[in-house]
């Protein structure tokens, strides 16, 4: 019964990656002319080219503006690749604390990368390429709308990581809100994403990450955490907790920094914190504390003023000068004896120190593994889940019998799995009822579901679809996978 329509008056939507999948987030959206691209990401569980999004299938030239959500590698790691290697012409924006942490994120990533003896992957960009287009980068403020060919964008707080956006795109007169990764609850360092007020929004673009699963109240998730450490503890075990290297570990950090702080009995056990990259970002995490919370705000005037009684610059980092974990510059340092926590990266323990780590500790029923971040599909995090008997050793840390071993199923070395496994999701995804409140606040007649495997965006679209049986307004919902283009129907009257 709809009337035919002009195909000028349709909105093209194409998910070039983070259709029907989480990583390597990508997203084209066409409106009277414009084209906006969101997010340039990779994908963890792929290597080289193919953890890009499939820009092969898609005039890059065309495109007007490139926003980047956030610093996480699924929404930001494939942007050198964008600017040095491909016919990108348009402009690139990121919030202030984005652009800061990317700079850094992208040099180790790329340092790391290179330090692999896998060699059928090269690497897709080089530090150079990083280091030649980083200036290109605009950075933007929340709240501040920005016109670029007569596209209007502005940038909302989305929770989820230090400079986090949820993106406004306004194209001749339609609304087009993007959400990218976002939450909503109250943590200790973060403002929460709010609805856009008094804004008729057209179309919504969301993450469905947790599709219609509900997390755990907050302060029962710490508690269980808490426990869960501690009893890796109190039997004498190591307890590992493999953390992206920024964004979710500073809130692990806090949590556990305050617990220490009450229970002096924990105080001689160890808490480490392996990351060089963090180190290098805390500058950004102290220069930003105005773009955190009043908790976070409140903490750095306390550390401030105790600084100022003590008089020996102790508290100088403000709230992230922790009385009770130590930095790690590298498993050389690191004397592996007794119980301790380790927060390593990298949080899907596809290699690196945590995977090192993760190997050297699975034998032993003392030790104990800690997922908090979200597991991509095809990962070890994911994997370890399951509790497998056994796990696959790295090969490549062994050069030697990765010569011998070339294609690398020939000679795979397994290592028992007899330590504890568990989970608690401080990964500040909204859970299924935050993001239907969420999605039914912001009321656009569109909604398009991203960033979600395939049976949780279904069992989200679900959900919505079966609310709209009290609604006279039925709304639409779409489910896209990659490559597959959508062409939704506006109406004229949407000109300005
Ligand atoms: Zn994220
Ligand atoms: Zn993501």
């Amino acid at each position: 019964s709809e009337e035919p329509v002009d195909p000028a008056d349709e909105l093209k939507f194409l998910c070039l990656g983070g259709g029907n999948e989480v990583g390597r987030s990508c997203h084209i959206i066409q409106y009277k002319g414009k084209t906006v691209m969101l997010d340039a990401g990779q994908h963890p569980a792929y290597d080289g080219l193919s953890a890009l999004p499939f820009f092969d299938i898609f005039d890059l030239s065309t495109v007007d503006v490139l926003l980047i959500s956030h610093f996480h590698v699924d929404h930001a790691a494939s942007l050198p690749y964008v600017l040095a290697k491909t016919n990108f012409k348009g402009r690139v924006f990121m919030t202030h604390p984005t652009k800061a942490i990317y700079r850094w994120l992208i040099q180790d990533s790329v340092r790391v990368g290179n330090a692999s003896s896998n060699e059928s992957s090269q690497p897709v960009y080089t530090e150079q390429d990083h280091a030649n287009t980083f200036p290109m980068i605009e950075a933007i403020d929340y709240y501040t709308t920005h016109t670029i060919s007569s596209i209007r964008i502005t940038p909302y707080p989305a929770g989820h990581v230090l400079g986090a956006a949820m993106f406004l795109i306004e194209i001749a007169g339609l609304n087009i809100f993007f959400t990218g990764d976002y939450s909503r609850e109250h943590d200790r360092h973060l403002v929460s994403a709010e609805v856009p007020r008094g804004i008729k929004i057209d179309v919504l673009i969301t993450e469905s990450t947790y599709g219609v699963a509900s997390h755990v109240p907050r302060l029962e998730r710490e508690q269980a955490l808490m426990k869960s450490i501690t009893g890796i503890l109190n039997r004498g075990g190591r307890a590992l907790l493999p953390v992206f290297a920024l964004g979710r570990a500073q809130e692990l950090l806090l949590i556990l920094d305050e617990y220490w702080a009450k229970h002096p009995e924990f105080q001689k056990v160890p808490i480490y914190y392996a990351s060089n990259l963090a180190r290098k970002c805390m500058v950004v995490y102290q220069t930003y504390i105005g773009a955190m919370n009043d908790n976070i705000k409140r903490l750095f005037r306390e550390r401030m003023a105790e600084a100022e009684v003590t008089g020996d610059g102790a508290g100088k980092g403000g709230p992230w000068d922790f009385k009770f974990i130590r930095s790690l510059k590298s498993l050389d340092r690191f004397e592996d004896v007794g119980s301790c926590v380790m927060l390593a990266s990298p949080g899907m323990l596809q290699s690196g120190v945590s995977r090192e780590l993760l190997e050297r500790w699975a034998p032993s029923d003392k030790n104990g593994v800690i997922i908090t971040g979200y597991s991509v599909e095809g990962t070890m995090a994911r994997q370890i889940m399951q509790e497998p008997e056994q796990i696959q050793a790295v090969v490549t840390r062994n050069a030697a019998a990765a010569r011998r071993a070339p294609g690398g199923d020939a000679e795979k070395v397994m290592i028992p799995r007899r330590c504890s496994v568990q989970e608690y999701s401080f990964a500040a995804h909204v859970d299924g009822n935050e993001n239907r409140e969420f999605i039914e606040e912001v009321g656009a007649p569109v909604v398009i579901l991203v960033h979600g495997e395939q049976h949780n965006m279904m069992r989200l679209k679900s959900k919505l679809l079966s609310l709209n049986t009290n609604k006279t307004v039925k709304i639409k919902v779409y489910s896209p996978k990659n490559i597959e283009e959508l062409r939704i129907p506006f109406k004229q009257d949407k000109i300005a």
